[in-house]
């Protein structure tokens, strides 16, 4: 059966490394000029001679969002079940040898949890485990899923990669979307970071979103780790070649891209290379153009004044409060966490925040979370005027 490895493997890193930064400034205008960008022109926009054109990159960023996804920003937040792990990796505080408590929710506890959730108004749900296929597998999602499920309107996961029949029964469960990121797609990187358990199986993961897309899943998340590999461009280049295979191939699904950048944790490492908050803004806008009916989300990971200055661009999904330990809402354990989330506002102070800058947040429009935008959200009248962002 055909994979994305198929096409990975004849993807060569240093080639592609060094085709993306000889890209010159008549590359990066040509590709501004196109009413659809292709993989050259992607690669000229991610390029170093492409910084220079943050602006006109934002403003075109920001009118292909406003024109696919009116004013909203749906908003979901992630519900951590359980910090054990069966894995070492080097920039994670769940790690199995890291000396942290360990927890998983049971009924009663997951139950506190949605309610504390429901209450802060959010109906989208991510549901996140470590990865430890005894204890929080199958088994513990067939237990729970469909008392959780009740609590919200959708409801995603990023947990251990599963078979193709676990994700169908899943689905049948109420599973509408999985999150699972490559972390790099330089194997020898890979295999750097990520030192015991099956995670180490750099293709098994790879593949994921193949099983994903025969099983049927809805929507499907896409990303790399920023910071892990020494050079985010050619990272970021593969997850495009990622997405664009598997919108060929599984086209029934959704996809989205989401942008994590290495946070400190206990454990953790120092990032290999660091993307700076401008190039950030440079990889996102240069994503919304490739792929403009793709969602782009943006978590917590990134501050206050990074999201509130960046989402009216190009984002239509945002976590908020999040909490990154089992229990994190209805108690407060933050000895139990993954990592140290960069924006702790309340899911409304961000709320505000995005309204004061004419957006319409959204938390539980299923159909609004679809991408089918209901019609009093779209902006009829496309200004394409840029909000006048100061690039941090
Ligand atoms: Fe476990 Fe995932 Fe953390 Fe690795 S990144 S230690 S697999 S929770």
């Amino acid at each position: 059966m055909s994979s994305f490895t198929d096409a990975w493997s004849t993807l060569g890193w240093d080639d592609l490394s060094l085709r993306i930064h000889s890209k010159t400034s008549r590359d990066v205008e040509r590709a501004l000029c196109r009413n659809k960008i292709d993989r050259e022109d992607f690669m000229a926009l991610i390029s170093p001679a492409a910084l220079p054109y943050l602006e006109p990159m934002a403003q075109r960023a920001q009118q292909l969002t406003r024109q696919r996804f009116g004013n909203t920003v749906n908003f979901f937040a992630p519900l951590y079940l359980s910090n054990l792990c069966a894995n070492e990796c080097t920039y994670c505080g769940f790690s199995m040898s890291n000396k942290i408590k360990r927890k998983t929710l049971d009924e009663d506890e997951i139950g506190r949890e949605c309610e504390a959730l429901n209450a802060l108004g959010f109906k989208h749900l991510l549901l996140v485990t470590g990865e430890h296929k005894g204890k929080v597998g199958m088994d513990y999602f067939r237990r729970h899923f469909p008392a959780i499920r009740g609590h919200f309107d959708s409801l995603m996961i990023e947990v251990q990669p599963l078979e193709q029949e676990e994700y169908a029964e899943l689905k049948t469960l109420g599973l509408d979307g999985v999150l699972v990121y490559q972390e790099t797609y330089h194997a020898p990187t890979y295999a750097l970071h990520h030192l015991r358990g099956q995670k180490q199986d750099f293709f098994w993961r790879l593949e994921t979103p193949d099983r994903l897309g025969r099983a049927g899943i809805d929507k499907i998340g896409l990303g790399a780790l920023f910071g892990l590999s020494g050079n985010w461009r050619t990272d970021s280049y593969m997850v495009a070649e990622h997405l664009l295979y598997l919108q060929q191939t599984y086209w029934q699904s959704r996809y989205s891209v989401a942008f994590p950048r290495l946070r400190p944790c206990t454990g953790g490492i120092e990032p290999a290379s660091l993307l700076e908050e401008n190039q950030l803004v440079q990889l996102i806008c240069a994503f919304r153009m490739l792929a403009p009916d793709v969602e782009l989300s943006l978590s917590t990971r990134e501050s206050p004044y990074f999201r509130d200055h960046v989402i009216p661009l190009a984002i239509n999904t945002v976590s908020a409060g999040s909490k990154t330990q089992p229990g994190g809402y209805a108690d407060d354990h933050p000895e139990l966490e993954q990592f140290a989330p960069h924006d702790n506002r309340s899911p409304q102070r961000v709320a505000e925040a995005l309204t004061q800058a004419g957006l319409q947040p959204v938390w539980k429009d299923w159909d609004s979370f679809l991408g089918r935008v209901s019609q009093e959200n779209v902006v009829t009248k496309q200004t394409g005027k840029f909000s006048g962002i100061r690039i941090p």
